[in-house]
Formats: C-alpha cells, structure tokens, sequence
C-alpha cells in the first residue's frame, strides 16, 4: 500500500489490479485508515484517469452483490444529489416516482462534509430499518415502487467504508472519487435509468456550472460503460432548499412537500427532476401533479416506512435547545456562504466530527427569510434547534457569518440552470 501511495502521489496511474488490491483490502480491514486517507488525499490532488475510475467504480460495484430487476416491466429508475443543505428532493421525488409507476431502487449516504445525507434524515424515524437485506430489499420495491437503504454489508461495502472516511478526510471533493461513489451504488442497484442532480454554488462541492458539467459528462461517460442511461440537471445551492434544514426537521417537510404543502423552491426543483425522470422513461409528465394531488406519493412514502419498520406517528420533533436569530437591521437577506450553514448542523449536532459521532435528529434550523427578501431591523432571520443548549452557540456563530442583511442585493439565483 505504500508502493501505491508514493505512485499516486506521484501522479502516476494505477492498473486494475492495483485498484482491487487497494478497495478490497480496505474494505476487509487490512489497509489501515491512516494509509487509505493517505491514498485518497493523492487522488484528490492528482486525480484518476477514465480508465482508472472506471475500475475504482467496478471494484467497488464488486465488493458486494449486484442486484438484477430484469423481470420488472415498468422502468426501474433512481435519481442522485451531488450533496447540499437543506436538499431532502430524494425523500419526495422517490415516492411521486413510484406513485408515476416506476421503480425506485435508491441507495443513499450519509451526510457527508458540509452536506446533509437521506440516510441520517430517515433514520431519524423511530424504528426505520435502512438496512435491509437484499432480498427483502428487492423485494421492498417490487411491492411498493420504492425502497431507500444505505450501503450495507451485501451491497457496496466499499462505499459505506471509504464514503465515511472521506467524509472527515477532506478527500470529498474530487471527480474520481465522486463518480465513483455515486455510480457505483447506482449500477448495484440495479437500474436502467439515473437522475443526476449536480448542485452549484456556495454551498454545494462544484462551485459554477463549467464544474458542474464536466463532472456531470464525466459520470455519463462512466455510467455509459455500465449501460446506464444518465441525463444530468444543474440546480442551485446558494441557499438552502425549502425551510428547514437538519434532520427529523427535512423529513416533517418532506411530509407536508408530499402533502402538498411544499415550499416553492423546493417544489420547482422536484417538479423538474421529476419531469427529466419521467421523460427518460416516457411517462406522461402530467401525473406528477395528480399523484401529488391525489395521495398516492404520500402513500408511497407512508408505505416504504412501514415496511421498513419505521413508524411516522412516532416521530417527535421537539428539540430541548432552541434560539431566534433576529436582524441587527433593516435591508435584504443575503446568503453568502451556505457551506457554513451546513456546518452550522454538524455543530449543533446534526453531522460528524468524527467517524462514530451519533447524530442528533433534533438538529437543525428553521429559515424565515429566503435571499433578497426584505427583513426588518429585530425581525427573526432564522430559528436553530438541537437537543444540547451548549451546541446552540456554536451553531449561531456558523449563521451569522453565512447570512448577512445588506442594503443591496448583487446577485440573484436562479433554481435551475
Ligand atoms: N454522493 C455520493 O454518494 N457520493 C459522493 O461522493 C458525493 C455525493
């Protein structure tokens, strides 16, 4: 592993059997972290090639089973955020999915760096079981449209390992490594048809849209070797989406999104990647809107809970530690460093600072001003909660060095580039 370090770093390229050699005997506990963190640092800095990702990608596609749905008629689909604050789109766009009669085999991380993870947010329902076995799994979708677990023992091991460690590496940010990550526990879940979602901006790992597509055709290349069709979006992460941002708090909102109550933004940028979903797959875009209308995206929801044991009526989002965070003056709210906002939740509780950290689902914040709206001088900007008052001053000082009230606004977003 040395040998292999020192090659990397020296901006050399591996063959395949190097990169086996690397993932397997990571994931079987041979390598040791420190000299795994060494490796993914020289990644990071120099980079792997088409040919070298694509077998990083298969190794870790093989360090667990690879599921087939080849007896499904209707389009087995999934789609999958580069990461953000305040993104819960997966958690209302998986169940309008299969409530448009697709399948949706979707695996998902934790948080990871500044950004927020699906996984945290749905086990922050009392008794949702996120990993469960292949089969049950497989079968999970098969009766209900949709299933989301994380990376287990059976189904990409490689990523639940090496995700975790670059998660507190500094290694997140890195197109090989990325596509990896997320191709790979696409193409073990066995779809024909992924969404990708690349956010950009202050708060998001690619900075601008020239970033964002070559990482974007960088993954379709990939996926094209694996035969999975990939179209890619472009949406923004200057501010958080929707209201809440943390954790039990994204899935209340979820609820309400799939109860038709969802904000906006929110909703604009599911609505477009439910449609790009639906036109891959050539379903009428039309019946978002009526299972939104109609029930049967929340039931979807309602159901995949169920049937991973979590129970909804038991969640209790009601956080010990609270504080307001007011204006100190007239003007317009500007949001100009949303990495800190999700660092805002790791302090208050709600991500990792080390590998066996817990979360705390009562962590997050509530956002009562959105970019370029007027506040008033003592009207609250936004609310941050936890279950540990001692946190709650770490997490202010992250908000207020990323939302600032300004007497001009210089930039607007847009939500979907
Ligand atoms: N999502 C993933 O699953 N992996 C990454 O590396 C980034 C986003």
């Amino acid at each position: 592993m040395y040998e292999l370090i020192k090659k990397k770093q020296s901006g050399l390229n591996h063959n395949k059997k190097e990169i086996e050699f690397i993932v397997n005997n990571y994931t079987k506990n041979i390598i040791p972290d420190y000299q795994m963190s060494a490796w993914l640092m020289a990644v990071y800095l120099n980079g792997m090639n088409i040919e070298e990702t694509k077998n990083y990608t298969e190794t870790i596609i093989n360090s667990g089973e690879k599921i087939k749905f080849s007896t499904l008629e209707e389009p087995v689909i999934d789609k999958h955020s580069t990461g953000g604050v305040g993104d819960k789109v997966s958690l209302i766009l998986g169940p309008i999915l299969a409530a448009c009669d697709c399948y949706v085999p979707m695996i998902v991380g934790r948080g990871l760096g500044h950004t927020g993870g699906t996984l945290d947010k749905l086990e922050s329902i009392p008794g949702y079981n996120a990993f469960l076995d292949t089969k049950k799994f497989q079968k999970t979708v098969k009766q209900n449209g949709i299933s989301i677990i994380g990376q287990t023992k059976q189904i990409c091991p490689a990523d639940k390992k090496i995700y975790a460690l670059r998660d507190l590496t500094g290694t997140i940010e890195s197109m090989p490594l990325i596509c990896g990550s997320i191709l790979s526990k696409k193409i073990a879940e066995g779809i024909k048809h992924l969404v990708l979602d690349i956010k950009i901006g202050n708060g998001a790992f690619m900075k601008n849209k020239k970033e964002a597509k070559i990482l974007g055709n960088y993954l379709k290349k990939i996926g094209e070797k694996f035969n999975l069709n990939i179209n890619y979006a472009i949406t923004d992460m200057n501010q958080p989406l929707g209201l809440y941002s943390g954790i039990q708090c994204e899935i209340i909102e979820s609820i309400e999104a799939l109860k038709g109550n969802g904000p906006k933004d929110l909703m604009e940028v599911v609505f477009y990647l439910a449609e790009t979903c639906l036109n891959m797959v050539k379903i009428n875009k039309k019946k978002i809107k009526q299972v939104l209308e109609n029930g049967l995206a929340y039931e979807k929801f309602l159901k995949m809970v169920h049937l991973h044991g979590g129970k909804i009526e038991k969640i209790d989002f009601n956080p010990s530690a609270k504080k307001i965070i007011k204006s100190k003056k007239e003007g317009y709210v500007s949001f100009n460093d949303t990495k800190s906002l999700g660092e805002a939740i790791i302090n208050l509780g709600g991500g990792r600072k080390k590998i066996e950290d817990l979360i705390d689902p009562q962590a997050g914040f509530k956002l009562f001003k959105k970019h370029g709206d007027l506040i008033n001088k003592d009207e609250p900007i936004a609310e941050i909660f936890c279950s540990d008052s001692n946190k709650l001053k770490l997490g202010e000082k992250k908000i207020n060095k990323s939302i600032k009230v300004v007497d001009e606004i210089q930039k607007k977003y847009k939500l979907v580039y």
